[in-house]
């Protein structure tokens, strides 16, 4: 059994460095060392959670409670740890405080365990009911009054949702890469991605290291690589070659080729495939451990657990995506509404929002319609569900549909009241099989089989496979008139990459692009506003998921109750809920709420840490159905700020 105390030692190491090489390095050490059960937390905890990706639940334990929890565990009253809390503006360095005094008087009994820590913590959001809040501090108090200071400080950030490691997802795929797949032995020394034997400790570490991080000795000093010792080596002439030998390839076995780049970047892609399709990090590093390339190549959906959704490049204007993806093409009507994944297996029909939450019960409609119009016992189809009008039969703005997101009661009387079409345009499993490897053209024809009968509530989205230029813009007009968005324009050929940002369909649109960005911060209001939070800091994010911050945004809000807008006061209760920390009239919160936000221009700026700022921002819409991880990124930013500019000169 880990202990805890190993884990947060990690957590240390992990802090102490900021270069992604030595960060790998140490969570691949300490993640080979696992057993199968304590791998599948720690690549959940170490990224600040307890549920795998597909599954929405929180630890769900406010600051609030944490200030509660704290007074128990001390002498300290709450008004004296909210004073320490913003002084210090972490919490986590307030239960490090409180825990070295509390041990100068008791001393801690027992050592925790890596998995008496997470099964207190996966528990805690089963605890429902009356007692509910004393029950979850009992819990917590047990753990806390078995922590060192620094397990403390790292207990707290993790139940607050605050660990920043630093670990990214792609980090820990890297880290899992490392530990367990087969590595592929460099040539020379600049084979980046490609490993070699250090001469002083034999440690296996990455090429592009400039000094070994076991025993500090230096790379540079090298002028060829150093011979594997007592390795099991396969030796591989090129991809059709690796592929014949998959099963071979499993975790102790290094590779010999004159193909380092493609080889290693094809073992990259196909772990990072694997997680996408599984959606799981603990499933994936346990797959990684014991099995064969050949295993993590071949892994399924699974319907019924929520998957990541494709996402789509925006082209610059129609003629731009013809160029880029080559008639012919299929288009199709671009509907403005949300995008839900329905699966279906056992009998059993589930909603997935893309950011993986059930909202089943709040169409009955469309279960009733999927179940009645889809031939086949099991499958995941990709959908957009757009509001109508029943008299007018226009579809409606996004908004009215999102009230059916919400809404908890009344459900039956809300689908009378604002029905839903649901436009099925991919589909990623049918009957047993995965479909994402086939081609775009398959797919579409197995779904358009697999539904029975065009129905108003559920069919395949408007599709025309386009020749030419003139074909394409009447159908874009076509869809326009219609009142939607615009069109996708997608390749054929293309396979379906869950969580990927391919541009194997490209978004054309009239207006222009707005972005998505989450609030990591906000400031009180002042008159009028006192009490409410009323201007909110933005976020983009790096390619490693880092929230840049680009500016701020006050304006777009609704003042008093409006159907299509967010109130102050409402912003103010979900951020609430959401503090980490407060110093004055800001406060910084968990990057949780994603806002859609238009401006008039992105302009240089080095206030904040993007690089960038927004003029004259303004709110369009809270975007309940989008992830952090798919906010704009500052690549994207970049981009629309050079194209604007283009246009300034021209
Ligand atoms: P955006 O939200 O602007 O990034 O545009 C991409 C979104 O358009 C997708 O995530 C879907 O929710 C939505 N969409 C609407 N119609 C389609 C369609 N026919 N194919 C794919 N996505 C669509």
């Amino acid at each position: 059994m880990t202990s805890f105390k190993e884990l947060v030692t990690l957590y240390d190491k992990l802090l102490e460095t900021s270069k992604r090489l030595e960060k790998t390095f140490w969570l691949s050490d300490f993640l080979k060392k696992l057993e199968l059960e304590e791998l599948k937390k720690v690549v959940l905890l170490v990224q600040g959670r307890v549920f795998p990706r597909w599954n929405s639940q929180e630890i769900g334990v406010s600051s609030n409670l944490i200030v509660k929890l704290l007074a128990k565990a001390s002498t300290f009253k709450e008004k004296e740890i909210e004073k320490l809390w913003s002084q210090l503006g972490d919490l986590g360095l307030v239960a490090e405080k409180i825990i070295v005094k509390k041990q100068q008087v008791t001393l801690f009994t027992k050592q925790l365990t890596i998995t008496e820590v997470f099964n207190v913590l996966v528990k805690i959001p089963t605890i429902t009911g009356t007692n509910s809040t004393d029950l979850k501090l009992n819990y917590l108090l047990n753990l806390l009054l078995n922590c060192s200071p620094q397990e403390a400080k790292y207990l707290v950030r993790t139940i607050i949702g605050d660990l920043r490691l630093g670990v990214g997802e792609s980090i820990l795929l890297d880290a899992i890469n490392q530990a367990f797949l087969p590595k592929v032995i460099a040539n020379s020394l600049d084979d980046t991605g490609c490993f070699l034997e250090c001469p002083s400790c034999h440690e296996i570490i990455p090429v592009s290291s400039p000094n070994c991080p076991k025993c500090n000795f230096s790379l540079s000093s090298l002028k060829t690589v150093p011979p594997i010792t007592n390795k099991q080596i396969i030796t591989i002439e090129d991809l059709n070659d690796f592929y014949t030998k998959l099963s071979d390839l499993k975790s102790n076995v290094f590779i010999k080729t004159s193909k380092t780049k493609e080889i290693s970047s094809e073992i990259k892609m196909i772990l990072e495939d694997a997680l996408n399709i599984l959606n799981d990090f603990s499933e994936l590093s346990v797959l990684a451990k014991t099995s064969s390339l050949k295993e993590l190549y071949a892994v399924e959906l699974k319907p019924l657990r929520p998957a990541k959704v494709m996402l789509y490049l925006k082209a610059k204007d129609l003629k731009d995506a013809l160029e880029q993806l080559k008639p012919p093409v299929a288009l199709e009507y671009k509907y403005d509404g949300f995008r839900v994944h329905i699966h279906k297996k056992d009998n059993i029909i589930r909603l997935f929002t893309r950011r993986f939450e059930d909202v089943t019960k709040q169409f009955p409609d469309v279960v009733k319609a999927a179940r009645e119009l889809m031939q086949a016992d099991s499958y995941i189809i990709d959908c957009e569900v757009v509001g109508y009008d029943i008299k007018t039969k226009k579809y409606l703005p996004f908004q009215k549909i999102s009230q059916r997101i919400k809404r908890k009661y009344n459900i039956h009387e809300m689908s009378k009241d604002f029905p839903v079409e649901v436009n099925a345009f991919d589909i990623l499993y049918l009957n047993g099989k995965t479909l994402i490897k086939e081609k775009f053209s398959v797919r579409r024809e197995k779904l358009v089989e697999v539904i029975k009968a065009k129905d108003k509530v559920l069919g395949p989205a408007k599709q025309k496979i386009v020749n030419n230029y003139e074909e394409a813009q009447a159908f874009y007009q076509e869809s326009l008139d219609k009142g939607n968005e615009g069109v996708m324009v997608k390749s054929l050929d293309a396979i379906y990459k869950p969580g990927k940002r391919v541009g194997y369909g490209l978004k054309v649109k009239p207006v222009m692009e707005t972005l998505d960005l989450v609030i990591v911060g906000a400031e009180y209001g002042e008159g009028k506003r006192a009490g409410l939070l009323t201007s909110f800091i933005l976020a983009c994010r790096d390619e490693l998921g880092n929230l840049l911050e680009i500016g701020k945004v006050s304006s777009g809000f609704a003042e008093l109750n409006s159907e299509n807008k967010e109130t102050y006061e409402e912003m103010t209760k979900k951020l609430k809920e959401l503090i980490i920390s407060e110093s004055g009239l800001q406060v910084r919160v968990k990057p949780e709420i994603v806002i859609e936000v238009a401006y008039e221009e992105i302009q240089k700026s080095p206030t904040y840490s993007s690089g960038y700022a927004l003029r004259f921002p303004r709110l369009v819409r809270v975007r309940y159905d989008k992830d952090v991880s798919e906010i704009s990124s500052i690549d994207y930013i970049e981009q629309l700020y050079l194209q604007q500019r283009g246009r300034n000169l021209s």
